[in-house]
């Protein structure tokens, strides 16, 4: 299997983030990716390639064209102001206000901010847009006829929605590639989210819509992030009723929760019978992720692997979370040789 990777997705990395009230430094660091491509190349999974260049019109197919320009302008607004930090917000955009796009940028980070983890740095649209490339290049291999690639993206996609950044994220590389599909023939496509969190902004996303079936297994809400958004009866709206599913599981979930749920959402997506398949691959389910509160083991990745393998679909992988540096290559790669040894 192809991975695609680009170096530029270094450029963005933020000097801290807040856990629990204190100042960190961030899980979601480029150290990620060399654990994901030291391994890839260590078990020769396959080739990894830069990823092509494509036009902004991916982007805006997803995105409102007002959110895309601020992530594009952010860093050059605040800086003409003589700030040198990582922008973050000091107001948002709550129940009651105003919910006209803002002209400031003191009033535009909190109007398309979910939350304050994630800042934007110098280096923050560059590598956003190289993100969104490599899931556009990994798509368009599928889409000429690989069974599978893998997008090794950074930073991750499925918080930020369709005019909001929050949770590490910014530009919705899942939602893109699946959406690519769609622009380009495609009937129905599957956007399956296996990581940790809930992808909330896949969701929002397609929430409407029946061409795109999301599913996510995460933790539940109630107790973790992202909170307000991932519980089970959220199942879509007009058109896209029923085409919304949602598996929250409780802390502390083994595989034989996270297995069940699994099951049934493959067997969804049997039913829905999709043209293609996007994985939104998170591996923050591992038991020592230090973020999160799973107790996936090693030898699970290989079988979820061989789960999403079964369905049998041309299928796009797009790296989300997961920040057990040590493990997090090797969980990758066993779910990426799970789907190709069925
Ligand atoms: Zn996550």
């Amino acid at each position: 299997m192809k991975t695609i990777y680009s170096d530029d997705q270094r450029l963005h990395f933020p000097k801290f983030e807040v856990l629990d009230g204190e100042l960190v430094t961030p899980f979601e660091s480029p150290q990620r990716m060399d654990m994901v491509l030291s391994r890839i190349r260590a078990a020769q999974l396959g080739t990894v390639l830069e990823p092509e260049g494509f036009a902004d019109q991916a982007i805006t197919a997803v995105h409102s064209l007002d959110y895309v320009q601020y992530l594009q302008t952010a860093w050059a607004e605040w800086s003409a102001l003589g700030r040198k930090n990582d922008i973050l917000p000091y107001v948002y955009n709550i129940r009651g206000m105003r919910t006209f796009p803002p002209r400031f940028i003191d009033a535009k980070v909190g109007y398309y901010a979910m939350d304050g983890a994630a800042q934007i740095t110098g280096g923050t649209w560059q590598a956003v847009r190289s993100a969104v490339n490599v899931a556009l290049t990994a798509q368009k291999h599928v889409s000429a006829g690989d069974r599978g690639a893998f997008a090794l993206c950074r930073p991750p996609g499925h918080h930020a929605g369709r005019d909001y950044l929050g949770g590490y994220c910014y530009l919705n590389n899942a939602a893109i590639a699946a959406q690519a599909f769609i622009d380009q023939g495609a009937k129905r496509v599957a956007l399956l989210d296996v990581d940790y969190h809930h992808g909330n902004g896949s969701q929002q996303i397609f929430y409407e819509r029946d061409d795109v079936m999301f599913c996510s297994i995460h933790a539940d809400p109630e107790r973790d992030y992202p909170h307000f958004l991932g519980y089970r009866d959220e199942t879509g709206m007009g058109k896209g009723l029923g085409f919304n599913h949602n598996y929250p599981l409780a802390l502390g979930s083994g595989w034989s929760e996270w297995g069940d749920a699994l099951q049934h959402m493959c067997g969804l997506t049997a039913l829905y019978a999709p043209d293609a398949i996007v994985v939104s691959l998170g591996v923050d389910t591992y038991k020592d992720d230090p973020i999160s509160q799973f107790k996936l083991e090693g030898e699970h990745y290989l079988r979820m692997g061989e789960a999403l393998g079964r369905l049998n679909k041309p299928t796009v992988f797009v790296m989300e979370g997961g920040y057990a540096v040590e493990e997090i290559g090797v969980n990758v790669v066993s779910v990426l040789q799970g789907f190709e040894s069925v």
